[in-house]
């Protein structure tokens, strides 16, 4: 079973396709300069509709994480690591991803990450991986 991947629509396709540049693109108020995430026409800080995706750093942190024993797809190894990462541009900006190319059982909370991208089809997923 292939892994699922996400349906693309007007609001998200930045987010799920700006890896085919090599960016994380992250959706920004400009009425109140807060990023938003997930992606959506409007800002929920300030009800703006001046949202739209712009490119990020593509570094922070892992905030709390999981190791996996269930393969749900036949491509993922085990362990995997589910985290939550807080980007760096804002505190609180976090999204839910994979952490790659380490021993799972070396990751911890508030190590640093950086973005890495796996391309499948028309979506390029972020997945991070440890920042030097
Ligand atoms: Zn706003």
């Amino acid at each position: 079973m292939p892994r699922k991947l996400p349906a693309l629509n007007a609001d998200n396709r930045a987010f799920w396709q700006g890896g085919e540049r090599g960016q994380l693109l992250i959706c920004h108020c400009d009425a109140c300069a807060r990023y938003v995430h997930p992606p959506g026409p409007i800002c929920p800080y300030c009800a703006s509709f001046n949202v739209a995706a712009i490119p990020v750093s593509g570094k922070g942190v892992v905030v709390s994480f999981t190791l996996n024993y269930q393969a749900w797809t036949d491509e993922l190894e085990l362990p995997y690591v589910v985290a939550i990462i807080e980007l760096a541009e804002q505190q609180g900006l976090r999204l839910l991803s994979n952490v790659i190319g380490m021993d799972p059982l070396l990751v911890h909370i508030d190590m640093p990450v950086k973005v890495s991208f796996l391309n499948i089809d028309d979506v390029w997923l972020p997945l991070f991986e440890k920042d030097q």
